[in-house]
């Protein structure tokens, strides 16, 4: 049988998640087909009848669906649940479950490079991929400090960590002592997408510190260069984009995802654009 995929968002055209899923199924020999779909917020209901009543078996969600989403849905994970927000959705004999993969897709993108027990994190941002790292940082026990732009986000997003067990703080998004006692930086903003500087600087950071920007176009951020110049290590968004659709794929298909094939194909799109 035919496997159906697609992702769904507004915009999308830029999607490079066909381009992901589909390096997967060559490698493997796997016969599927994964189509982007352009969705806006008032066809979202009707999108997702269409997409259950034509049989596929999964799609990704992103910008502005992956909170909407939730009430179209028969059942969530509990990452999906803790995230707040639903990046993937499996379609399993009728039923729609939906379930979020870009918190552990970022442990599982940094952690060849960090150890995470009883360490402090700063997450810059609060809003859904921020509350999705939040959680899975919280799993992987660590402490950590939340800093936005609308304080009352923040407050909100360390609120539901400690009700979840974890150690959580909050603040105004302003540079501050946190610099000088941070193991791990997190920026989950979109201030950077289109060459903008960040709004506050990195001075005073620990050289070394793991600085990561989940964007990956541009490939390096003002604000991840500033962390780069100030002898951090530093990582972009692309490895947790390759993860969340690594997880996403084994969500859906089981077994192990073609890892090596799908992060050469990310690579050779975003570098050679
Ligand atoms: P979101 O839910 O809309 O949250 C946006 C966050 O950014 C909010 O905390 C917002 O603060 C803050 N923000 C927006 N503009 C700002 C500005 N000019 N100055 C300071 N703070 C600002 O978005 P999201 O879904 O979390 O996505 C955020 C970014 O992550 C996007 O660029 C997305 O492409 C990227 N992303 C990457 C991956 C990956 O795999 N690499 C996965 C998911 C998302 P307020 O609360 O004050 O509005």
């Amino acid at each position: 049988m035919e496997n159906y995929f697609a992702v769904i968002g507004d915009p999308i055209a830029h999607s490079l998640s066909p381009l992901l899923h589909s390096a997967g199924y060559q490698s493997l020999g796997i016969t599927a087909e994964y189509s982007r779909f352009r969705v806006t917020p008032s066809k979202l209901k009707e999108a997702v009848y269409g997409l259950r009543a034509l049989g596929f078996s999964g799609w990704n969600v992103t910008i502005p669906h992956k909170e909407s989403i939730i009430p179209l849905l028969d059942e969530l994970t509990p990452e999906a649940e803790n995230a707040g927000a639903v990046n993937t959705v499996k379609q399993l004999n009728g039923k729609l479950i939906g379930h979020n993969t870009d918190g552990n897709g970022f442990v599982l993108a940094i952690e060849n490079k960090f150890n995470f027990s009883d360490k402090k994190a700063v997450i810059l941002g609060a809003g859904g991929a921020a509350r999705g790292i939040a959680f899975a940082l919280k799993e992987k026990g660590m402490r950590i400090h939340i800093l936005n732009r609308t304080l009352s986000r923040a407050q909100e997003l360390a609120s539901l960590i400690r009700l979840a067990g974890g150690e959580a703080s909050s603040g105004d998004l302003l540079p501050g002592v946190w610099l000088k006692d941070v193991d791990l930086v997190v920026q989950t903003t979109p201030v950077g997408l289109y060459g903008e500087n960040y709004p506050i600087s990195l001075q005073g950071i620990k050289p070394k510190t793991l600085v990561v920007d989940i964007i990956y176009k541009p490939w390096e951020t003002a604000f991840l260069r500033e962390a780069r110049k100030l002898g951090c290590q530093t990582i972009n968004g692309l490895p947790m984009f390759l993860f969340q659709g690594v997880l996403a794929w084994e969500f859906w298909l089981g077994g192990k995802a073609p890892v090596e094939q799908m992060w050469a194909a990310l690579v050779n799109e975003v570098q050679t654009k």
